[in-house]
Order: structure tokens, then sequence, then C-alpha cells
């Protein structure tokens, strides 16, 4: 079994250009995935000789990983937070970065309040999901404009047990003047919108190639939907209401800019782990 999993790092490594390191490693996540064994119950096999069927189901995988699929769309999952979400090539796959937003989030939201809170575009849940299962006494609403996002996300608040209201709508569309949740107001609002400008070369590389592109791209210098979010937002949040969006690692300055247009009080933003600016935010004022 050794022989296989070397020969597969060295296939993802020079297929993929990852590092030995990481090579290896998905090459044990697509086997335990594969023989559905642990990934620990791999190393104490490794001399175990692989039945045909076993060697079939881990080949099959591994080709559509060469390929470039995303590692987490040929498991179904992708931890965020701590906790496993459920993916699919119909949402975007949940990523560290927006761990962020999280924080940022939660330290807006202390636990013995009752606040009302909207992700915007969530996707897989991840964001929603997180918030209201570590703060249970928020009422925290999900938006998202596709409805097979929804039902990713549906499934993942049902597994891990989290109240989270899911609304289809295209950004804030629910809550227009016509429609029944007119005049609703948060006193929170999260979202990691797209914000890939549509020609970037990274759309076409590595993972991101297999992602729905509605979720990463936007507009000529990708900030049409941030744009459009900042712009709406007052007129969805409480008085003193915080909104906090995720951006792009060379946007902050200008989505600052479009939070002071829109009269959002003190615009600021927040550097992720490596440093990047990476969330941006401000409140409407009391
Ligand atoms: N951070 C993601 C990427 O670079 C993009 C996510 C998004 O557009 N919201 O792949």
């Amino acid at each position: 079994m050794a022989d296989v999993l070397t020969a597969a790092s060295g296939q993802l490594a020079a297929a993929l250009g990852l590092e030995k390191r990481e090579a290896r490693l998905e090459a044990r996540v697509l086997a335990a995935f594969a023989w559905d064994v642990r990934p620990a119950w791999l190393i104490a096999h490794d001399t175990d000789p692989l039945s045909n069927t076993h060697a079939a189901a881990f080949e099959s995988l591994l080709t559509r990983r060469l390929e470039g699929v995303p590692i987490a769309y040929l498991v179904g999952m992708r931890e965020f937070y701590g906790r496993p979400f459920q993916v699919s090539p119909d949402i975007l796959i949940p990523r560290p970065d927006t761990e962020l937003l999280v924080e940022l989030a939660l330290a807006r939201m202390p636990p013995d309040r009752a606040m009302d809170v909207l992700d915007l575009g969530t996707g897989s849940g991840c964001i929603a999901i997180t918030l209201a299962l570590e703060r249970p006494l928020a009422r925290v609403t999900a938006v998202d404009r596709s409805a097979a996002a929804l039902v990713i996300a549906e499934r993942n608040a049902d597994i891990l047990d989290a109240h989270v209201e899911f609304l289809t709508s295209d950004w804030f569309a629910a809550f227009m003047p016509t429609r029944v949740l007119a005049g609703r107001r948060f006193d929170l609002i999260v979202g990691n919108p797209p914000y890939i400008a549509a020609t970037d070369p990274h759309l076409t590389r590595g993972d991101v190639r297999f992602e729905p592109l509605t979720a990463l791209a936007a507009g000529r210098d990708g900030l049409a939907d941030l744009r459009q979010l900042t712009a709406a937002a007052r007129n969805h949040l409480s008085p003193g209401g915080v909104l906090l969006l995720e951006h792009g690692y060379d946007q902050a300055d200008a989505v600052r800019a479009l939070l002071r247009e829109s009269g959002i009080l003190r615009p600021q933003s927040w550097p992720d782990l490596a440093g990047i600016p990476r969330v941006s935010g401000g409140e409407l004022s009391e």
C-alpha cells in the first residue's frame, strides 16, 4: 500500500505543482476516503497488500484529482471553524481566510444578546451556521440566489443542528419594499461576496476553475458586488448595526472608500493571518 501512496504523491506533485508534503497528505486523504478508513489507519497498515477493488477505487479518485478537481469536491467535505461542512460544485469551498470574518462577527455578538444577523451569499452556509452555533441566542438569516447552494446550506444546518433561516434572494432582493420581508433590519450583516476581477488569470488556474464562477468573479475590477452591497447595506441595517465584508487582498482601500461613500461610519479593515487586509466594515449611526 505504501508504494501506491508514494507513486500517487509523485503524480500529484508533478501534475498540480504541489509541495511534496502537501502531495503526500492529499494522497492519504484520497486513500482514506476511497477505502473508508481513518488516515491514521493507513500508517498502521502501510505494508498491507492492496485488493483490486481498493486499488480501483483509489485510482478513479486519483485520476479526477490529477485532472484538477478540488479535493473537497472529491471527498464532499471541508472543515471550517472546526466543523465539517458538506460541499459540492454548486458552492464555493469554505476557506480558512473566511474564519477572520467569523471571528470579527463573533466579537460583535455578545453571547447574551439576541441579535438579528444576515449572511449574504451563504454558499455552503459555513458563515451563518458557525455564527448560529457559536451564538445560540442569535437569529441568523442567510440568503443566496442559487437554489442549489441553499440545498447544501440547509443540509449542513440540519447535520450540524444549527438554527438558520435560509432564503432565496439575490443579495437584499428579498427585503425590498414590495416583498414580504420588506423593512426587515439587521444588527449585523456579513458576507463573502465574489470579488475577483473577471479577467484575473487566478480564475483559470488550480482548484478555482472547478468552483462556481458566480461565487468568484465580480465584474471588470472585482468590485461589482462589493459596490452594490455597500451602497444598499444602510437600508437593511438597524441603527448602530454593523456591516462586515470579506474582499480581495488589494481591495481594502477601495472597500473603505465605498463604505464611506455609502454613509457607513468608522470604516476599518482587518488583516488575516497572512497580514493581508481581508475584511472591511463599519457601522450605521445610532
Ligand atoms: N478567496 C477566494 C480565492 O481567492 C475568493 C473568494 C471570493 O471571491 N469570495 O479563491
